[in-house]
């Protein structure tokens, strides 16, 4: 398997080089040359197997001759085995046709453990082979800082800074980065905000000479890897279903659109899925652009959702590539007007986005009703990014006899904000094994918001 840029202008690369390479050159993102494909007896032959078999046989022509069998199936089972629920996303019925597929099983409570879990441990495996250190640098507002750490943190060969603004993520989320103590994890708390260290981190990767020759890795949502990992729940849920006999409908919550970008390869690769709804807050760029075509940048909005709280969604470019019929000199221009201005997608690439997505925005006050609304009737108190995807299932639906499967993206533990706004006073518990994390030890290092106070210390610690 051959991966391209979605802009046209850069080198093919392997699946390795892909892993360990953020952009591409040209300022695209990596995809796959072409979609393998699933036939309906390899889709069947997956039901009942372990969640780990079923990542086998997805990810197997992705990765290629990368790593072989035996060494991508070790992996699996390892990656898979720090979730605390045997079916690692088990699905939950709601109502006749709606479904709740959990994705918070793993060690940091949200879906993006499924993805960085196994990222971290491909790094791992593609620097011992090749005899390289590499180093991990990251911003963090919350959810994916912790997700990063955890999935790097038994890694040999990666060290992990993570930077997260002083006094600015909530107490749940900063020590679900800060009680993780393994050595090779470095949380640094910058006195300024999300966009100082997010800042810090891009002009570290456009100049690495302070690194003295270690590889620096980003880990964002547009690794090949975090999409490919996501494709495997769409495949199990469906099966679960009856598919490929019977087709589904899936409601994403979502942003930087590589979640329901998974669901879309899916498709590709042959699961019958018949419509993907994408549901998002208030910062509501996919809804209206996949709505009503209006590919335009709005400012942003802090919300109740604050893991969906996006101006630009980065893996929508990927998409594009595919609506556009792999023609990335046409995408690169459609993206450097939109830089510049509001702008359409053209018509006849918009109208085929039309035959499999539906879209809905959900602002504060709807998330919170839904919530209170969700649980008088199913029980289940649901995250506020996972509320958006239920009421999105079921205004978007367009087949009563069509299941309709809502992605839980968080556990509601995470976010207490909304669910006590929403009426339940005393939040929702944390689960067993990680009741104690408020008495928990927590290391950092806090550090001015100073590009070389930063850098220093990264060459300080790195050298050691
Ligand atoms: C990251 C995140 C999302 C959005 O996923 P994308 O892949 O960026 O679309 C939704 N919910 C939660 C809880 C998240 O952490």
């Amino acid at each position: 398997m051959r991966y391209i840029s979605t802009r046209g202008q850069a080198p093919a690369l392997s699946f390795e080089e892909v892993v360990l390479t953020g952009l591409a050159p040209d300022g695209g993102l990596y995809v796959p040359e072409t979609y393998p494909q699933m036939s309906k007896e390899e889709i069947a032959d997956l039901a009942g197997l372990p969640y780990h078999e079923v990542a086998f046989r997805v990810m197997r022509p992705y990765v290629g001759d990368c790593i072989d069998e035996t060494t991508l199936r070790d992996i699996l089972k390892k990656t898979y085995a720090s979730f605390n629920h045997d079916a690692v996303a088990p699905l939950k019925q709601l109502d006749n046709n709606h479904f709740l597929l959990e994705l918070f099983h793993g060690p940091t409570l949200a879906f993006k453990d499924v993805a960085l879990q196994l990222l971290g441990r491909l790094l791992d495996h593609f620097l011992i082979k090749r005899g390289e250190r590499g180093v991990i640098m990251g911003a963090t507002s919350g959810d994916t800082g912790s997700a990063a750490i955890e999935g790097c943190k038994p890694c040999e060969q990666v060290d992990i800074y993570i930077l997260h603004p002083h006094n600015r993520v909530s107490e749940v989320q900063r020590r679900q980065m800060t009680c993780v103590l393994a050595p090779n994890v470095h949380n640094l708390a910058i006195e300024g905000d999300f966009d100082d260290c997010q800042a810090m981190v891009k002009a570290s990767f456009g100049d690495q000479s302070f690194l003295n020759g270690q590889r620096l890795i980003a880990v964002n949502s547009i690794n090949w890897a975090r999409i490919m990992a996501q494709i495997v729940y769409y495949f199990t849920s469906a099966v679960a279903l009856g598919s490929p006999h019977r087709e589904v409908s899936f409601s994403v919550p979502s942003a930087n659109f590589g979640d329901v970008f998974a669901g879309y390869v899916a498709r590709k690769m042959g699961l019958p899925i018949k419509q993907l709804i994408v549901a998002t807050n208030a910062n509501d760029i996919l809804h209206r652009t996949l709505h009503s075509n209006d590919f335009s940048k709005k400012k942003l909005e802090p919300t109740l959702a604050p893991s969906m709280d996006i101006v630009v969604s980065s893996n929508f470019e990927r998409l594009l590539f595919d609506l556009y019929q792999q023609d990335g000199k046409a995408v690169a221009a459609l993206l450097e007007d939109f830089q510049n201005q509001a702008t359409q997608l053209d018509p006849k690439a918009w109208s085929k986005a039309q035959e499999v997505f539906a879209s809905l925005a959900v602002d504060d006050a709807t998330i919170l009703k839904v919530i209170t609304d969700a649980f008088k009737r199913t029980g289940e108190l649901l995250d506020p990014h996972t509320a958006t995807g239920y009421l999105a299932a079921e205004k978007c639906a367009t087949d009563s006899s069509t299941p309709v499967i809502t992605l839980a993206t968080a556990h509601p533990a995470k976010f207490e904000e909304a669910i006590i706004k929403a009426g339940f006073p005393e939040g929702a518990s944390l689960p067993e094994h990680m009741s104690d994390l408020l008495e928990r030890e927590e290391r950092y290092t806090l550090l001015p918001a100073d590009l070389k106070a930063v850098q220093s210390h990264l060459a300080e610690v790195q050298s050691k």
